[in-house]
């Protein structure tokens, strides 16, 4: 991502968001990384104390029974401790796995929730890939923040433990006796090497936070390559697909993908490659060139002191260990306000398309249950165009629909018959016009109660893998009865007596060998019995019959009648044959209803729309 600039305010500011979120949905998560932070920087120090301590008395006293003393303090503080670690660390993992998991859901809601232009949008679409990129690429985002944290703190600890152990380095005289080597007890050689230590630990941090955030910029380049490994990578797994590769020679197609634009991406000359050989390289090299001469210094400071008598030689190890640990701590530190800084771009990114606000107009009447059903529609001059585009998806359409009657709308592909149902049920709003409910703009009323007069079939319906009875009710727990009459209005009441579990019968195989794989046509009448047993007013199907055999289309059809009962329905279909039964035609021809009728008064009308629509489809069927 192009870097936009933060301060390390902003940063912070943005890191501490990200962890209240993730903290509301793994309330575990940040208790346990604070305690694995503080086992974790305790560790090294503790290792650190007791070597320091064993060969202290080893080049001094020499007293067994000390020495097994603290051989013993020391197996029994390490041993606790690396099994205290090791018992976070897994009880960590898990859950860092889990609010993985969890944070998905974050985004999952949002999608469930956000207006449903904006489900449709390129732009909203192209924002969550790209925060799925950014993730994939290096944990950019959310699970950064999470690291973070645990990262940021194991630092800081570890910070005041090793200066707690290193006080005494600096403070501890060397013997006046000691001729030249007196010279370190000068407070200005303390002060030069202290601020040695901190000024290369800031260095390499901030030379090695660059490296990181050079390569996390890749991740925006890498989309593209990315995407194509998403969709091409496992294609020839896919069920469903394979046929269609081996039939066409798609594995050639896509081998082009593989080795032509993938390589751009990931390959030798990809940007990625020449960063990892470049700057990349070129930062991390000199991070570590500065961490190695500094631990040389530190090293020669150290021995020097003890030459002269300041402390023994046991001790050396002791500071040499904690200034070390001190100083690539300090490191770490810096290291993580860059990628603080570096992360927060992303995270504008995440809350971005977390904070999209809902801007459809949310109205506070209620859609009272009438046992009437008298619910009456009206369309007034509507015209709507899809966000983003130029063109007139429905012109000036103006309709009432009569209660209980049966409307049939008809026309070519692309005349907006679909649109006109999305508008009905307010998944957009129209940008001229207004839809009515008994007089009143359908936007005054509470979406939800809106949308419960409504049972629609759409062509895309989605059915879950889930048992066959939550498919049909929309809920785990049904009335098994009214399931069961549902199905057999639709069509499906055989197939229901066949299936050894009955509506328990669990729906494709994705969790369960038991599932039964079900045809198309199968599936649309499952849709439609869901569509029945939700029992609202009005009653819509969306070219119901498209994937059903010329049996199972007359079934329906014959069944219409029936099933609709005192409902409102509106059939949509460019089969007019289907649509003869209908109380009232309306045909809609590039965004405008251009005739209105009943089948015979539409037919005679020998030059209309209608018409010549039926001309064309009855010549097919003759010809077939
Ligand atoms: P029908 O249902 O009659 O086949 P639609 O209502 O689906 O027609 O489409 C009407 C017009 O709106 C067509 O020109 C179609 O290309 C356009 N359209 C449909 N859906 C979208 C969308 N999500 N974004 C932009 N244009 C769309």
């Amino acid at each position: 991502m192009k870097e936009t600039f933060k301060t390390i305010k902003e940063a912070l500011q943005l890191q501490n968001r990200a962890a209240k979120l993730l903290h509301k949905v793994s309330p575990n998560f940040f208790p346990v990384a604070t305690l694995y932070a503080l086992v974790s920087s305790l560790i090294p120090y503790v290792t650190v104390y007791f070597s320091a301590q064993l060969l202290q008395e080893l080049s001094n006293n020499r007293r067994p029974e000390i020495l097994i003393r603290w051989a013993m303090a020391a197996t029994l503080c390490g041993g606790i401790f690396l099994l205290l670690r090791a018992f976070l660390y897994q009880r960590y993992n898990t859950l860092q796995d889990a609010l993985y998991g969890s944070k998905e859901i974050l985004f999952s809601h949002k999608f469930f929730s956000m207006d449903y232009k904006d489900l449709d949008s390129q732009k909203i679409r192209d924002l969550h890939a790209q925060i799925q990129q950014n993730e994939n690429w290096s944990s950019w985002g959310l699970m950064r923040a999470s690291e973070n944290y645990q990262i940021g703190l194991c630092n800081l600890l570890g910070i005041l433990s090793g200066i707690l152990l290193t006080i005494s380095l600096f403070t501890a005289p060397v013997p006046q006796n000691s001729g030249c080597l007196t010279i370190l007890n000068h407070p200005v050689f303390v002060l030069i090497l202290a601020s040695c230590i901190l000024m290369v630990s800031l260095l390499a941090g901030m030379l090695s936070a660059k490296a990181v955030s050079i390569w996390g910029q890749q991740a925006e380049t890498m989309t593209l390559s990315n995407r194509i490994f998403g969709y091409f990578g496992k294609f020839g797994q896919r069920q469903g697909k394979s046929e269609d590769v081996r039939l066409y020679h798609q594995q050639d197609l896509i081998r082009h993908y593989f080795q032509k634009i993938i390589p751009l991406g990931f390959g030798p000359s990809s940007s990625m490659a020449i960063s990892a050989r470049s700057s990349v390289g070129l930062y991390d090299a000199f991070a570590t060139g500065l961490t190695a001469l500094l631990t040389g210094c530190i090293y020669v400071f150290t021995c020097l002191k003890a030459w002269g008598g300041a402390f023994d030689v046991g001790s050396i190890t002791q500071y040499v260990g904690a200034v070390t640990a001190l100083s690539s701590n300090v490191f770490a530190l810096v290291e993580l306000a860059g990628l603080v800084k570096a992360n927060a771009p992303y995270l504008e990114q995440t809350f971005t398309f977390l904070d999209l606000p809902n801007t459809m107009y949310q109205g506070s009447l209620t859609t009272e249950k009438r046992s009437d059903r008298k619910y009456e529609i009206e369309f007034r001059d509507v015209s709507f165009r899809y966000p983003g585009t130029d063109n007139w998806a429905l012109r000036h359409v103006s309709m009432k629909f009569h209660i209980g009657t049966r409307l049939a709308i008809v026309g070519e592909n692309g005349s907006g018959k679909t649109t006109f149902i999305k508008l009905l049920c307010r998944l957009y709003d129209p940008q001229e016009g207004e839809i009515l409910l008994n007089g009143i703009n359908i936007r005054k009323y509470k979406y939800k109660d809106y949308m419960e007069i409504f049972s629609i079939v759409f062509q895309d319906f989605q059915l879950l893998s889930q048992s066959l009875g939550s498919n049909v009710a929309g809920s785990i727990i049904y009335d098994r009865k009214r399931v069961e009459k549902a199905l057999s209005d639709a069509g499906l009441g055989e197939r229901l007596s066949s299936m050894p579990q009955g509506t328990d019968t669990p729906l494709y195989k994705d969790f369960t060998e038991d599932g039964v794989e079900i045809s198309g046509g199968e599936a649309q009448k499952i849709a439609i019995a869901r569509a029945l047993y939700k029992d609202a007013p009005f009653i819509i199907l969306d070219e119901p019959t498209a994937a059903l055999d010329p049996v199972a289309e007359a079934e329906i059809y014959a069944k219409f009648n029936e099933i609709s009962g005192d409902r409102t329905s509106i059939y949509i279909s460019h089969r007019l044959s289907s649509c003869k039964f209908c109380d009232e035609i309306v045909v809609f021809h590039q965004g405008q209803i251009v005739e209105k009728g009943t089948h015979e008064e539409l037919l005679a009308q020998m030059n209309g729309k209608y018409a010549q629509l039926w001309q064309a489809q009855a010549q097919y069927y003759t010809e077939e």
